[in-house]
């Protein structure tokens, strides 16, 4: 069920897989988890009153992550601001491959943010995902390129 892909750059050592991971909360908003959708997590995400998706992606002008959390359903009484302190408060990440990360949450309805975000530093446009040909994260001149996938479940 879940596809992960693997991505290598085309002149440095570096190496990335995207695990297309889904965020959610238990029940009572105690717990926050980020995971991938398999066939064990997949019930317990579907129930969660709040969830929705992680990306992440690289900014080259600030030399930092960004991880995207895109808001998919929010069955709770919160409002959207709340829902964005929650999950900012509950994401525990602040680092990624070494380098520094920072979060973001979005909506999943607000279409124009849909495939690209700003860099919250310098407000460059980025795509929400590393991708094929993307700028490598580590070197200077490398792209990122995609060797295969692997499914999980
Ligand atoms: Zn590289
Ligand atoms: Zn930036």
């Amino acid at each position: 069920m879940g596809q992960v892909i693997n991505y290598k750059c085309n002149s440095c050592d570096f190496k990335f897989k995207e695990e297309n991971k889904e965020f959610y909360f238990n029940e009572d908003l105690t717990e926050f988890k980020e995971e991938m959708c398999l066939f064990l997590t997949f019930k317990e995400i579907a129930k969660s009153p709040i969830n929705g998706l992680v990306h992440i992606t690289y900014c080259d002008n600030c030399d930092m992550f960004i991880k995207t959390y895109t808001i998919t359903k929010n069955e709770t009484k919160l409002t959207e601001k709340e829902v964005e302190d929650l999950i900012l408060k509950s994401s525990k990440d602040t680092e990624f491959l070494g380098k520094k990360l920072e979060k973001l949450v979005l909506l999943n309805y607000d279409r124009e943010n849909k495939r690209y975000i700003n860099c919250p530093e310098c407000g460059k446009d980025l795509l929400k995902t590393l991708t094929h040909k993307s700028n490598c994260p580590n070197c200077e001149n490398g792209k990122i390129l995609a060797f295969g996938f692997e499914c999980v479940d």
